[in-house]
């Protein structure tokens, strides 16, 4: 008869460990409850202890007994800490009839009978497994008991490890993915200047093409070179032209709206994204970009750039090649902004209007 009462502990402990999906603490609530079916006890517990520190990590109990997981009780002050003494199995079917009636957790708790075992994990002490009851316990707990207790501790053991196991893996990966995240923010963005980078600045482009292409929206871009930079290197240093260029970007980044994307093009050339933006709103900004580049007032002396826009109006055009489109905007910008450094600098010019303009003079 007590083979059969083992073999269906195995049966229902196979069964419950067969539905993972369930989650760790659905798993190990029927486990206890097994436990307690098992052994005809009120309340079971899954404890983990630390020093002296005894913390239930799961239970079940009856509604009338005020314990709740996460409970945390003196380690001598419990029947455990005669588990551990015993470094093994040990039970009490008669608290008031053992030598343990003088222990300070029967007074604090009058919990008549009690069956516990401690628990490995990864070779380090755990906790225990344990089962309890305010009742006295009406026969003694034999060997068969003692098997099946270990029998639930075993899978407990293992259980425990995967869990850490896999704690420590996604702790492992969550952190592979943030070092990540920093590479690839490190790779998109300038060193100097913390805006993107000409290689961010064309995959932010080739995507934004593609948007406002399918929702059928303008896309311009401003391009900007800052004028006689190199006549500022010389009469300041070096040093002062990095920092020129530094609050260059940030007096651009502050201008940027929400959406816009701005980058370091080059040595002292910048460029800016903005989506959503057609040829005339694209050309005020730019004009404000100027403006903001000329106002700058911390630097040794004043700056100036010159600036070209182009614009990418949607087409119907279904075979669209994203990185032609994205070198053509650019290019037409780069014309446009070489046509205000020889119209006097500190101005801006459109690619639009160049080909109007070459069209008038041809
Ligand atoms: P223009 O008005 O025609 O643009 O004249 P410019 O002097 O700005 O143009 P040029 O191309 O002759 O010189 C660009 C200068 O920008 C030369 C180079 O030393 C400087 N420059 C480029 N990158 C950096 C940088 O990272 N730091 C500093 N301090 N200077 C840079
Ligand atoms: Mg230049
Ligand atoms: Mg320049």
């Amino acid at each position: 008869m007590d083979m059969t009462e083992n073999e269906k502990v195995i049966r229902k402990l196979y069964e419950i460990t067969s539905q993972h999906e369930r989650g760790f603490p659905a798993l190990v609530k029927d486990l206890l409850m097994l436990g307690c079916e098992r052994f005809e006890l009120d309340i079971g517990i899954l404890s983990h202890i630390e020093g002296d520190v005894y913390k239930v990590k799961h239970q079940v109990s009856p509604d009338d007994v005020p314990l709740n997981d996460e409970a945390q009780f003196n380690l001598p002050e419990t029947y455990c800490s005669r588990t551990l003494e015993a470094d093994g199995p040990f039970g009490v079917e008669h608290v008031a009839r053992s030598d343990m009636n003088t222990h300070p957790a029967y007074a604090a708790f009058q919990l008549e009978s009690y069956i516990g075992i401690p628990l490995t994990v990864d070779g380090k002490f755990y906790g225990t497994l344990n089962f309890s009851s305010p009742f006295a316990h009406e026969r003694k707990f034999t060997e068969i008991d003692i098997d099946a207790l270990k029998l639930m501790a075993i899978w407990l053991e293992g259980e425990i490890s995967r869990q850490n196991f896999q704690e420590k893996i996604m702790q492992q990966a969550h952190l592979l993915e943030e070092r990540n995240r920093a590479l690839l923010e490190m790779a998109r963005t300038d060193n100097l200047t913390q805006v993107g980078n000409r290689y961010s600045f064309f995959a932010e482009l080739e995507n934004q093409l593609m948007f406002s292409q399918r929702l059928k929206i303008p896309l311009s871009i401003i391009l900007f070179d800052i004028d006689n930079f190199k006549e500022y290197n010389d009469t300041y240093g070096h040093i002062a032209g990095d920092n020129a260029l530094v609050e260059v970007a940030k007096s651009a980044r502050k201008l940027a709206r929400a959406t816009d994307y701005v980058a370091r093009y080059g040595g002292e050339e910048f460029i800016v994204l903005l989506p959503d933006t057609n040829l005339q709103e694209a050309v005020l900004a730019a004009e404000r970009y100027r403006e903001a580049v000329s106002e700058i007032d911390n630097l040794e002396c004043r700056v100036t750039g010159s600036f070209g826009v182009s614009t990418h109006p949607p087409s119907d055009d279904i075979h669209i090649e994203y990185v032609e489109l994205s070198e053509r905007l650019i290019d037409e910008a780069d014309k446009a902004m070489y046509h205000s450094k020889h119209s006097g600098k500190n101005c801006v010019n459109h690619y639009a209007k160049l080909g109007l303009s070459l069209k008038q003079t041809s």
